[in-house]
């Protein structure tokens, strides 16, 4: 079976790729239980060299998968090369940290007790589209420094993607085997979380691909970490910085056309300040100059494919029907969607209690403080949520109350390499990033010795 890449922007096939057959597969799987039999006696100095150069092909090659990045899934070329820069800088942190993050624990016991870190195998991850490269250095990289090997089920439509990072690690000296794509189809992937040699899995997607992957996990009892989808609040109130507010309010929505997990959907507003910041915010969503994500004066690019405009605007229409008022945008051709924003939308509404993936920024007004918390909270996700407040004290106290794996106040929600990322609700389990990012798919053994 072939799966073809379509540029969105332009809707030219740039290449096709063949899926594995059952046989193929099984091979690939054995060559991660041979490589992981060598890469999980290698010492943190062998892999942090190894991760280090990872780093460096990244970045020496940064111009050329930036423009892979674009023409697959229509990103910005400026937006891309970030990624890039920021998954290499992922690599040099885990193998600047690792060891000294895994370093023996020893306990306070009248006898020589302790916990070490041990590795457990292959870790499957299945990864979306919308940040094709970040999305895989941010757990491949931990991973592997943990002496851990993985096989990577990437999105159907960045499949160059795909090859490209495993091209990239073999260039950088990894063994073959200790990073493995694997193009298979969803019917393959239980054949995959079965198999003796995968120990872990983790799934960065929506909801349904998380619910569905996780019930087969349990079946075979596979640990997993769910990063699934978010409808972010960005609570606004009276006493807020409006035009800083305003201006990271369009950045947040916008970023990536709109495609990313942690951009803000909900903009719930105090009414006091209600009308004063929308007219802010429409300002700064109006300055976004939309095309060709390959053009220097372009800020927003096409969605990913053409079902997501599609399910976007179906989305808006609901919910514009539902009583909600159109402020700017609406309109969309092929896959490019108008930076859009509407007010006065509900909380019963398509757009409040669904996942909205493009630029649709939705205004809630709330009644006061309470009231803003109590609809950011009224919802099934719970990834990420930003507060704007310029009284540091109450944002500590509200931050404490708001449902979310993620809360921050008066900037732009992003992730770190230095800081644990991950939702609650069905945003999901576990952790990526961080020092407990790492220790997810590892066996903190205990060892005690008389
Ligand atoms: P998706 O449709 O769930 O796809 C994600 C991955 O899961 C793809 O590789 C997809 O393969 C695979 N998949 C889909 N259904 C599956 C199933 N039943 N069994 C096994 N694998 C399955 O999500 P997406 O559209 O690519 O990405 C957008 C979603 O990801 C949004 O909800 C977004 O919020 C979420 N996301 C979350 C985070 C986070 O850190 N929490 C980060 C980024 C994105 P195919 O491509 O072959 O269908």
């Amino acid at each position: 079976m072939i799966i073809k890449s379509i540029n969105p922007f332009s809707q030219e096939v740039i290449a096709e790729h063949e899926l594995l057959t059952n046989a193929q597969l099984n091979q690939k799987l054995l060559l991660s239980e041979k490589a992981f039999i060598n890469w999980r006696s290698t010492t943190f100095q062998e892999r942090a060299d190894k991760m280090r150069k990872l780093a460096s092909v990244l970045r020496i090659n940064k111009d050329k998968l930036a423009l892979l990045i674009t023409n697959e899934m229509g990103k910005i070329y400026a937006e891309s090369i970030s990624e890039v820069e920021k998954s290499a800088d992922n690599c040099d942190f885990y193998a600047e940290h690792a060891e000294q993050i895994l370093r023996d624990k020893i306990y306070d016991t009248p006898f020589k007790s302790m916990s070490v870190y041990d590795p457990i195998g292959a870790v499957f991850a299945i990864m979306p589209w919308n940040y094709p490269f970040w999305q895989v250095l941010r757990y491949a990289a931990p991973t592997i420094m943990a002496g851990n090997v993985t096989v990577l089920k990437h999105a159907s439509n960045v499949m160059g993607c795909a090859k490209a990072i495993e091209n990239a690690f073999l260039e950088a000296g990894f063994p073959e085997g200790v990073f493995q794509h694997i193009s298979i189809e969803i019917a393959q992937v239980e054949d995959v979380i079965a198999s003796n040699i995968v120990q872990g899995i983790t799934l960065t997607g929506s909801e349904g691909a998380g619910s569905s992957v996780a019930a087969v996990a349990g079946k075979h009892i596979k640990k997993t970490v769910m990063e699934l989808g978010g409808s972010d609040a960005f609570i606004v109130l009276d006493d807020a910085n409006l035009e800083k507010a305003a201006k990271v309010a369009a950045q947040s929505r916008m970023l990536n056309a709109g495609q990313a997990c942690i951009c803000a959907k909900r903009f719930i507003v105090t009414s006091k300040i209600a009308d004063e910041f929308v007219f802010l915010f429409s300002k700064n969503i109006q300055m976004i100059h939309q095309g060709n994500p390959l053009r220097e004066d372009v800020q927003m690019g096409p969605l990913a494919r053409l079902d997501l405009v599609e399910t976007l605007a179906s989305q808006l229409k609901n919910t514009l029907k539902q009583g909600a008022k159109l402020v700017i945008g609406g309109e969309h051709e092929g896959c490019n969607f108008q930076p859009t924003l509407i007010d006065f939308v509900t909380v019963d509404s398509t757009a409040f209690q669904e996942e909205t993936f493009g630029p649709l920024a939705t205004v809630i007004r709330a009644k006061n403080e309470e009231d803003a918390i109590t609809i950011a909270n009224n919802h099934k996700y719970g990834l990420a949520a930003a507060l704007w407040t310029e009284d540091r004290a109450r944002a500590y106290k509200l931050a404490r109350r708001i449902e979310a794996g993620n809360v921050f106040v008066n900037s732009l929600v992003r992730s770190d390499s230095r800081i644990p990322f991950g939702g609650i609700k069905k945003s999901g389990y576990g952790r990526e990033l961080g020092e407990i990012g790492i220790k997810e798919f590892m066996n903190m053994k205990s060892v005690i010795i008389e």
